[in-house]
């Protein structure tokens, strides 16, 4: 499509229900730049809005993060001009799209190292790693860390950074392939077991202790084994459904697995200001220009392609961050 055009959600369901229309190029408002998209990062909460697991008022756009070009400024914006390369995460739904207007208060200018699809691939899953280690679990140096989906986009990420931390890194993943990459990515354990036998494999790490700190984007099908996992007192951070929500529990799970902490965070309410969302996305770019963490583009689609997209990060087939473009 060389035409000008967004995705629209009018109803819930499978990848099918994915439906691109043409659009005319919108026109910013006060206080907003109009943005062309040069790339867009697939995310899992994507496919969460598409699927109705996060309702959504519908008809709605889709999309949470992408980098492009200002093509215009609209009255009483300040610091950002035409020709700007920016980004942004976290803003109302809509990256699917080749252009789109957004509040100037939430864009990001981007450093002149930092590609737009380096962005896209590394703005939001950067600071979902940002705020689950230094803000929400405050992983301390030689604490042994467990993270599953080791190899996914915020999981490529997260490794790598909790090892700059100093922390000591129990990845996990699903299969012996990925396990490797997160070794690659630097994790000093790398398991591939089954759900069943992984408290155990932990703990024998660990010295029967357990792991102060459970990172875990899986949900569902890795909270049993999380729970197991935990050392005395420790947190489990929950942090995404990718296998379907935490079954419901009781606190007296809690009590049996070593009087621990769970919380269940959101990014969103770690970037809730402007001050914040920019001193997270800075000190994600510091992360990339220090080469503590390096961005892994696993597959690029074109974003007609974007049902193919949500196919693979729901298949499990991809590793890294995946990027789709206009
Ligand atoms: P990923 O690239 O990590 O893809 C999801 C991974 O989850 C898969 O590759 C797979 O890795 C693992 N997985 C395990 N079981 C399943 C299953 N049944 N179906 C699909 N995947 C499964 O995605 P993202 O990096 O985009 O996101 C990772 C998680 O982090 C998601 O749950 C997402 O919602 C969450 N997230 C939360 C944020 C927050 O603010 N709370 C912000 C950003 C992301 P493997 O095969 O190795 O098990």
């Amino acid at each position: 499509m060389s035409n000008p055009y967004r995705y629209i959600l009018s109803k819930t369901g499978g990848p099918e229900v994915l439906e691109a229309e043409l659009i005319d190029v919108p026109i910013p408002g006060e206080g907003e730049v109009l943005i062309r998209h040069e790339a867009i990062g697939l995310n899992f909460i994507d496919t969460y809005h598409r699927s109705g697991l996060y309702p959504q008022p519908l008809p709605s756009p889709l999309g949470t993060e992408a980098a492009g070009v200002v093509e215009a400024v609209g009255p009483k914006v300040d610091g950002l001009r035409e020709n700007n390369r920016v980004a942004y995460f976290s803003a109302p739904l809509g990256a699917y799209a080749t252009h789109r207007t957004l509040a100037a208060e939430r864009v990001v200018k981007l450093p002149d190292t930092i590609s737009s699809e380096v962005a896209a691939a590394v703005l939001l899953k950067g600071c979902t790693a940002e705020f689950l280690i230094e803000r929400c679990a405050r992983v301390e140096a030689d604490e042994p860390v467990l993270v599953h989906a080791a190899a996914g986009g915020v999981g490529s990420i997260l490794v790598p950074w909790l090892k700059a931390s100093g922390a000591i890194v129990i990845a996990h993943a699903g299969n012996s392939r990925k396990a490797a990459t997160a070794k690659e990515l630097g994790a000093d354990h790398a398991l591939c077991c089954p759900m069943e036998e992984l408290a155990g494999q932990v703990r024998a790490i660990t010295g029967g202790k357990g792991v102060p700190v459970v990172l875990d984007g899986v949900g569902a099908a890795s909270w049993q084994a999380s729970l197991a996992s935990v050392a005395r007192r420790g947190l489990l951070v929950s942090f995404g459904n990718a296998s379907g929500p935490v079954p419901p529990f009781s606190a007296l799970d809690l009590l049996k697995a070593g009087s621990i902490f769970v919380t269940r965070p959101t990014l969103f309410d770690y970037v809730a200001t402007p001050e914040q969302m920019q001193a997270a996305a800075a000190r994600v770019f510091e992360m990339v220009a220090s080469g503590a963490i390096q961005v892994k583009i696993g597959r690029r689609f074109p974003l007609t392609e974007a049902a193919e997209a949500h196919r693979a990060i729901e298949a499990r087939a991809t590793t890294g961050s995946t990027v789709l473009i206009p």
